[in-house]
């Protein structure tokens, strides 16, 4: 499709215009950018409106629609993930950021996933695998006689693989590793990151069951077994191993949980396998050779000033208009993106699923007054994605009608029950929009800000001073600002211990160190009932935080209903992504 010449130019923010042109406008051979934002978004929105052609019943035309998805984009209303803003329209094509590899237990079947993990990070997407299937360290190997040297020691292999592989020269690939807890090797598992450095490109998180989370509770030993030959390995006390994963996430942050079991349940299609991994960050479990391409919808824009209640403060109908183009737009990325392996492409569009979620969360709350540690704001979360969901299903039926439902809706949980049709097998995946939120120069996913004003270190070393548009805003409205308080702000990152500032103001403009442990936990299960997938969300907590803390935090994880849980403590590593003035 042409680019039409009266499209509005895209406004960019200084960050975005700084990540734009570093990482994701196409380049010609000498490196120089070949196009501009106006460019890259209407290749975007053009590829993916292209995709209509192929639905003679589509209720849509192509042509205004890409006009549509490009003012969608441009006004910031919502994102696509980053692989489809680089690559729709492009000959590498490929648009999801999340893929599940299986690993099975041969050297064949585990070269065959470093090879294939290569791939899918040279096309920009993350990959997560389990290792449960491999046998443990010290195990017979049939067919030479010798010892298997364990989950762990191939870990490493996949790490180094993706050391070497620069995402397509743009973004290092990420890892998600998961072992169950009963696999013979867990305890070296957990221990994996002792050393800082160690598995670097990996997230390590333990895939607990529900009968492991019994027997912590009653203080009961629990089995191990071998996953190649189901034979018993013994036994480990629960509340030890559970004390030990508390005491290394407290050390580096890592391993985070999962509750394999809880995932399971909500598996929409049993009948194709269980799922045994999630993505990089967390927030999509997939079955083996899944992938799914996912989409935020920018909160902070939906407040209207000027009325009275938060629900009337909240623009529905517009949430409404971005949902159901939204959810056309994923769907149609789905056809739009080739895929680097066959037994890919069939997976996904045997399900379609697709993840739209929310970023901005914190900067709407910001401008609607209304702490993040408040029971109005773990109110109003349920209410909001309980909207999405609902809107996202409506969408999605809608496109059933139009095109078909997934191709196993018969055999899934949808079909059994009767309760579709849909277009996709899921709709709704809460990301952490870490790139996404820069280029909409909103706050990430659901998460708390980490510093009301605050330094990015971003791509070599590059550093971002941000400081949050409502606090300052509001900081003007108050008649509080001042530029000695703002150097103030940037140090600290909070102003909690700044008691000139009226006490509704310290209430309101909390960031992630501030909020007690307990409503991050609050938040993530209250969006976590409404969504399909899962909810991205990291507990980030000051240096100080205790053992008794992060294991408190595990638990109510569980007793709350989440799917997983990260934690980050200030601080326990060297290098990290994101620093208050205090921490350089
Ligand atoms: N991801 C990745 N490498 C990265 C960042 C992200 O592979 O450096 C993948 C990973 O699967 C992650 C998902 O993209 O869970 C979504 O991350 P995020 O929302 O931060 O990505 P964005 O679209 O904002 O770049």
């Amino acid at each position: 499709m042409k680019q039409p010449e009266d499209l509005q130019p895209v406004v960019l923010n200084q960050n975005a215009e700084v990540v734009l042109s570093k990482r994701y406008y196409r380049k010609g051979p000498d490196g120089e950018p070949l196009e501009d934002a106006t460019g890259l978004f209407w290749r975007v929105a053009s590829a993916i409106a292209a995709e209509e052609g192929k639905y003679p019943d589509s209720s849509c035309r192509a042509d205004e629609l890409a006009r549509e998805f490009y003012d969608l984009m441009t006004s910031w209303k919502f994102l696509p993930n980053s692989p489809t803003l680089m690559n729709a329209g492009t000959d590498l094509g490929q648009l999801a950021a999340c893929f599940v590899l299986p690993v099975g237990d041969s050297i064949e079947e585990i070269f065959d996933a470093v090879k294939h993990a290569a791939m899918i990070h040279k096309s920009g997407g993350g990959t997560g695998f389990s290792f449960s299937r491999l046998r443990p360290a010290a195990s017979r190997v049939g067919s030479t006689g010798g010892v298997a040297s364990g989950p762990l020691s191939f870990l490493r292999i996949f790490n180094t693989a993706t050391e070497q592989i620069k995402q397509g020269g743009t973004r290092r690939g990420a890892n998600m590793g998961i072992l169950r807890v009963d696999h013979p090797d867990i305890l070296e598992f957990i221990r994996a990151k002792e050393r800082e450095g160690e598995f670097n490109n990996f997230n390590l998180s333990v895939a607990l069951t529900e009968d492991f989370m019994k027997a912590v509770e009653k203080g009961e030993e629990y089995p191990l077994m071998a996953p190649h030959s189901g034979e018993a390995k013994g036994t480990l006390n629960a509340r030890e191993v559970f004390e030990i994963l508390v005491q290394k996430a407290w050390e580096s942050g890592d391993p985070g949980i999962v509750f394999i079991d809880r995932i399971n349940r909500d598996n929409p299609t049993p009948a194709q396998g269980e799922m045994e991994s999630t993505n990089p960050c967390g927030e999509q479990p997939l079955l083996p050779y899944e992938a799914c391409n996912l989409g935020s919808v920018n909160l902070a824009g939906l407040y209207l000033a000027g009325h009275g209640s938060t629900a009337d403060s909240i623009d529905w109908a517009e949430l409404k208009r971005i949902i159901r183009l939204s959810v056309r737009f994923l769907d149609n990325v789905i056809d739009a993106s080739r895929y680097p392996l066959d037994r890919i492409t069939e997976t996904v569009h045997r399900n379609r699923k697709i993840g739209l979620g929310v970023m901005g969360w914190a900067d709407l709350l910001f401008q609607l007054r209304i702490p993040y540690d408040s029971q109005d704001a773990v109110k109003l979360a349920g209410r909001v994605m309980e909207f999405i969901r609902a809107e996202g299903r409506a969408a999605s039926k809608q496109l059933a009608k139009e095109r078909g439902p997934f191709p196993a809706y018969a055999e899934s949980v949808f079909g059994q029950r009767d309760l579709g049709p849909y277009r996709n097998a899921t709709i709704t995946t809460i990301a952490p929009t870490g790139t996404l939120s820069i280029l909409a120069g909103c706050s990430s996913g659901v998460e708390p800000l980490f510093a009301l004003s605050f330094a990015r270190h971003v791509m070599d070393g590059e550093r971002l001073v941000e400081v949050n548009p409502y606090f300052e805003q509001a900081l003007k409205d108050e008649q509080c600002y001042s530029e000695k308080l703002m150097e103030a702000v940037t140090q600290k990152g909070s102003v909690q211990t700044m008691e000139h500032l009226p006490q509704h103001m310290r209430d309101v403009f909390v960031t992630a160190m501030d909020i007690e442990p307990v409503w991050h936990l609050k938040m993530q299960a209250a969006f976590q009932e409404y969504t399909d997938n899962a909810v991205s969300k990291t507990v980030n907590l000051p240096n100080s935080a205790t053992i008794d803390d992060i294991r408190s935090i595990y638990w109510m994880a569980y007793e709350r209903g989440c799917k997983g849980v990260t934690v980050y403590r200030d601080g326990c590593k060297q290098s990290q992504v994101l620093c208050t003035g205090d921490g350089e």
